[in-house]
């Protein structure tokens, strides 16, 4: 799959979460544009498979071990990245988790877990590649945010929580920012098939590889929307949403369904 509305060649995207699911995806996506990828996660070995795999699409890649819940850490993936890479233009910030309970079982430990990693860390990451991006004169950031940020989930209502507040966060960056020349825009993708959500359907059953059953609205959909996209197809979403160079450039602020069809779930109940 290439890419050919982006020329990326010259830029720098960090990508948190970057070594596996649609982080890993996005990630490719930006290296067949041509863009240098730094790829910031915890697990070394899979960062490191992420970066070979990256580097050998022909642009430079470096892996960093961070966790984005820790401040101190975020800043050193700006500058560790400034340091091997020569830049940052575009900062992905995808690193997301989730644990599925009733509202009424989590522990506030785990709220904190969710909200540290999925809205905080958004915050922290965006504050840490602003002074460079305000340096270079712009530069391009993406939240990651889910259908669960506008309907909302009933097993998952800390996580829920948290994408509607990177909604709000894109908002006021992309406003805050704009005569910075810095866009901030949110992907909401749907159901995606990764180790997320395959933890998903370990907890939900229900939720099989292809969405079924004829007692609920799935069944009057067609298959190609029933079924749990790869990272790749969401990249590929992306591309035929009409994301370009061009509307890269000048959209900001945006909030942008992906698999919307997928976000309705009739099979929870
Ligand atoms: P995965 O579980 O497959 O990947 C999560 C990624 O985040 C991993 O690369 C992981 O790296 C990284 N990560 C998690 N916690 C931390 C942390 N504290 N510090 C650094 N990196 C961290 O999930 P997905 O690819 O499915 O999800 C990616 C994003 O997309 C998330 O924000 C998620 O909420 C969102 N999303 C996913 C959907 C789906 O259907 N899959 C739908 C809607 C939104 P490591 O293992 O090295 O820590």
């Amino acid at each position: 799959m290439e890419f050919k509305q982006f020329d990326l060649h010259g830029k720098v995207a960090v990508v948190t979460g970057g070594n596996g699911g649609i982080g890993l995806g996005i990630a490719r996506g930006l290296a067949q544009a041509g863009a240098d990828v730094a790829v910031a996660g915890r697990n070394a070995d899979k960062t490191a498979s992420a970066v070979a795999e990256i580097k050998e699409l022909g642009v430079q890649s470096v892996g960093l071990n961070v966790d984005v819940v820790d401040e101190d850490q975020v800043q050193r993936m700006v500058q560790d990245t400034l340091a091997a890479l020569g830049g940052v233009d575009i900062l992905i910030a995808n690193a997301g988790t989730n644990f599925r309970k009733k509202p009424e079982e989590y522990a506030l430990a785990e709220w904190h877990k969710i909200v540290d990693t999925n809205l905080t860390s958004v915050f922290t990451c965006a504050q840490a590649v602003y002074p460079e991006f305000k340096r270079r004169g712009g530069g391009k950031i993406v939240t990651i945010g889910s259908m669960a940020s506008i309907f909302g989930f009933d097993v998952a209502a800390v996580y829920a929580a948290t994408k509607g507040g990177v909604v709000q966060l894109t908002r006021s960056l992309a406003s805050a920012w704009a005569r910075d020349n810095i866009q901030v825009n949110c992907i909401l993708p749907g159901w995606i098939d990764t180790e997320l959500t395959q933890g998903a359907r370990r907890v939900l059953p229900s939720l099989g590889g292809v969405l079924s059953g004829s007692k609920d609205a799935y069944a009057y959909l067609p298959e190609s929307v029933r079924k749990f996209p790869s990272a790749e197809e969401l990249a590929r979403m992306m591309r035929d949403a009409g994301f370009s160079e061009v509307s890269f450039e000048r959209i900001t602020g945006g909030i942008v369904c992906l698999h919307v069809a997928q976000a309705f779930l009739p099979v929870l109940t």
